[in-house]
């Protein structure tokens, strides 16, 4: 047995470092089969400590270190390369809520807690963890900080980045750096935190951090609207704005062949309206007051803000939920997007996002440029309308496969065309999944020298070595 093997189960117990193909295949692929990679092992540490000795140990050895959550990212970024010369570092031991505290409104917990987990912990006390994802399941919180996640409840409570208070970080020497603060405050020069929160385990592996809480919604009402054209969904985000406020949580659009793969694909989805429109609108508002003491039923208010765009035509038809399982009913159909699309065919996406005002004159564009590209094609939408981010997909036909054209240099002319229309309207190739080694090449055009050349710096001064996660981002 190599010598880092053994050195390895001398820090975790061999039962933790893995190694046969059949314990390390769920690490070394993606959920969506388009990466494969090969690992030295797969080792699983149970606390910060035993991940600092295994840091320490690969830096010493020179050894790359590729830091694994939930495996759930959707640009290869967590899947080492095909040499089988690096270790997978996977939190999923590490899974501990370490403490919550309501008067610093903020929950401390392990890196390797999944998503679902806080949600949980928060919600037992009281308090909410807005951050929602169709992959909280399996996600896990060090995932989320590192990839900067999003979701559907940015719009009201942010991204991960405006999430988090405090961290832990092992840095590649192997060093704690223990941010683990709730201040809300904190002027005392560089804010460190920051440069870990969306590099994707490139500058060090997050062991724990300390999250934001929020009161817990005591109302909410859900809605889906359809739309006859995208434009009408700015027009009604921008009303329901107007009307509620902050309450408007989620804003989701989804086009109809969006849709209408959900119905075909995902079993116990129904059509929730009679009425076809190109596009629909998934509109969720919560209160913290309770419904009786808001004078009104927020569904009510809900369907108050939305008569006049029913009247003037912007809205063609709408369903309020009437019952927690209606609700839950719509979301289904938001949350099954990715599902559906992976068994619709060949799976190219895109994580643009462009200013709100762009949104439709994007999407158009880009999909009669890919449709001209790839006739072949059949060009879909689903996203968050009050980021700007719109997640384009493009689906190819699944007899792709069988014919043994290789996929990377489609996905790449295709990946071309869309980033290249949504920089030129001033947007970004990648709102909230990252880089990872699907879009990499692309970056550097997208950012320039300058910021090229500051990243590389900082890359350089916490990773001398190059041992973190090699070959993604930069
Ligand atoms: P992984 O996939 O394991 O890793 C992702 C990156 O983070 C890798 O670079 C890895 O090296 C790094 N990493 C992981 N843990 C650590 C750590 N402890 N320290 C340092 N680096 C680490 N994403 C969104 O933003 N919005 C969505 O709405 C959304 N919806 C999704 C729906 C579905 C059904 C699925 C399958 C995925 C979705 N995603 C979404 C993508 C994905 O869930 C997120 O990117 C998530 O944040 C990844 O978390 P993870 O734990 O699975 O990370």
């Amino acid at each position: 047995m190599p010598d880092i093997l053994r050195d390895l189960e001398s820090i975790v117990g061999a039962a933790h470092v893995l190694r046969g193909a059949a314990d390390t295949e769920p690490f070394v692929a993606d959920w969506r089969g388009r990466y494969r990679g090969a690992a030295l092992c797969v080792v699983r540490p149970a606390g910060t400590a035993e991940v600092a000795a295994i840091v320490r140990l690969c830096a010493e050895r020179r050894v790359p270190l590729v830091p694994q959550g939930g495996n759930t990212g959707v640009c290869g970024a967590a899947i080492p390369d095909a040499s089988g010369g690096a270790v997978v570092l996977s939190l999923a031991r590490m899974n501990r809520i370490r403490g919550l505290d309501a008067h610093d409104d903020a929950i401390t917990v392990d890196a390797g807690c999944t998503l679902a987990q806080v949600q949980r912990a928060a919600g037992d006390a009281g308090r909410l963890f807005p951050m929602s994802l169709g992959s909280e399941g399996t996600c896990q919180i060090g995932g989320n900080i590192a990839t900067n996640a999003g979701g559907t409840a940015v719009l009201r409570y942010g991204t991960m980045r405006e999430l988090v208070l405090g961290l832990e970080v092992v840095l590649p020497n192997g060093e704690v750096l223990d941010g683990l603060r709730p201040l809300r405050k904190d002027n005392t020069g560089y804010a460190l935190k920051h440069l870990f929160i969306g590099a994707e385990g490139t500058l060090g592996v997050i062991t724990g951090a300390v999250l934001k809480l929020f009161p817990n919604p005591k109302s909410s009402a859900t809605a889906l609207l359809a739309l006859p054209a995208l434009d009408n969904a700015l027009e009604v985000f921008a009303r329901l704005r107007a009307d509620l406020g902050d309450r408007v949580t989620t804003a989701e659009i989804l086009s109809e062949g969006q849709l209408a793969g959900v119905l075909a694909h995902v079993p116990d989805t129904v059509r929730p309206l009679e009425t076809r429109t190109p596009w629909y609108l998934l509109v969720e508002v919560t209160d913290t007051l309770p419904d009786t003491d808001l004078g009104a039923n927020l569904g009510a208010a809900l369907e108050d803000a939305l008569a006049g765009a029913l009247e003037a035509g912007t809205v063609a038809d709408a369903t309020v939920a009437r019952s927690g399982a209606q609700a839950a009913a719509l979301w289904k159909l938001r949350h099954s997007v990715s599902e559906a699309n992976r068994k619709s065919g060949v799976v190219i996406g895109h994580d643009t996002a462009v200013p709100i005002s762009r949104i439709p004159e994007f999407v158009a564009r880009a999909t009669a440029a890919v449709e001209a590209l790839r006739p072949d094609a059949r060009v879909v939408a689903v996203g968050h309308i009050g980021d700007g981010n719109v997640h384009l997909v493009v689906i190819l036909p699944e007899s792709l496969r069988a014919s043994g054209e290789p996929l990377e240099p489609i996905a790449h002319a295709v990946n071309g065309v869309v980033h290249d229309l949504a920089v030129s309207l001033g947007g970004t190739i990648s709102a909230e999944h990252g880089i990872g080694q699907s879009i990499r090449a692309q970056l550097a055009a997208f950012k320039g020298p300058v910021e090229m050349e500051l990243m590389r710096g900082i890359k350089r001064l916490f990773d001398p070595h190059g041992i973190m996660n090699p070959g993604k981002v930069l």
